[in-house]
């Protein structure tokens, strides 16, 4: 496959895109939504559209985004930032490499610089963490300043720590911390309220999951504000209430391996879930993730 076309793969593989003609006809699909900001504390903002939230963090060393949803949006999510007295960013960090949160980025590298864990510059370039050669594809907008492990920024008064969080939701996804002002931006770390999509074909697993939202909730102080990667606004007991769900799903399943998974996730209170059902990730889907993830886990050397 190219590498373009596995990026847009992946888009509709994070079912982000009801179907693969939103690449026909993209125009349709965004000419109703609307763009806006919301202030979180300090310089930082959520800016709502289509896709992933994006932060965005305004003020007298300009802007940094974090996340770029997509393509047909970027002129409107620039305007909303110019409403904030800001300009096209500087800096642009992504949380990972899926389609809803880079595919503005084209569009925004042409004035900024692109930031990311390197699995995330390997998989928009069609490239296979680990695998020992690959044709790189010059992919508009790729990241050109990658890290391992964390970076840490200085920008309009905040220390921004972006830490990467391995085999979560994928293999490359960092969150993005601003300390001063005490907001964390998660990316698909955290849906609000929802079952969480884990991107299993992309070296995501359920209980890597738990483990990062465990080491986050270790770090945070408790009034920090939490941007998810999709839903509104929220705090520390939205990290929390997901862990809490991650950490009920495997117990269940870990608990009884023979018996039948959906009887005993409800028998560990999953049924209380039931608004955690989306299109995407249902119920049904929910459970089979957990199950495929724990067999993967168990079988691994
Ligand atoms: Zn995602």
């Amino acid at each position: 496959m190219k590498p373009a076309a596995a990026w847009r793969h992946s888009l509709a593989a994070a079912g982000v895109l009801a179907a693969a003609s939103v690449f026909s006809a993209p125009a349709d699909r965004f000419a109703n939504v609307e763009v806006k900001a919301v202030p979180v504390a300090g310089p930082v903002y959520m800016i709502e559209g289509a896709g992933g939230n994006i932060g965005a963090s305004v003020g007298t060393d300009g802007v940094l985004m974090v996340d770029s949803q997509f393509e047909p949006l970027a002129a409107r999510i620039l305007a909303a930032i110019q409403v904030l007295g800001g300009d096209k960013p500087k800096l642009v960090l992504n949380t990972h490499f899926h389609g809803d949160h880079v595919g503005g980025n084209p569009f925004f590298a042409r004035a900024g610089t692109v930031l990311a864990h390197r699995n995330v510059r390997l998989r928009m370039a069609g490239c296979t963490p680990g695998e020992p050669s690959c044709d790189a594809a010059d992919v508009p907008g790729l990241p050109v300043v990658t890290f391992d492990d964390r970076l840490r920024l200085h920008f309009n008064g905040d220390e921004i720590d972006v830490i990467h969080l391995p085999r979560g939701h994928t293999d490359g996804d960092a969150v993005v911390w601003f300390q001063d002002s005490k907001v964390i931006h998660m990316g698909d770390h955290l849906f609000h309220a929802r079952f969480p999509f884990v991107d299993v074909a992309s070296g995501g697993t359920v209980h890597g999951l738990l483990a990062n939202l465990e080491r986050v909730l270790d770090m945070l102080p408790a009034d920090t504000r939490v941007i998810a990667g999709h839903g509104p606004l929220g705090g520390v007991k939205d990290i929390q209430a997901m862990a809490e769900m991650l950490n009920r799903s495997l117990a269940a399943v870990r608990e009884a391996p023979d018996e039948d998974a959906l009887e005993a996730l409800k028998r560990a209170g999953l049924e209380g879930y039931e608004d955690w059902s989306w299109g995407f990730v249902n119920t049904s889907r929910w459970i089979g993730t957990v199950v495929a993830s724990e067999a993967a886990r168990t079988a691994a050397p």
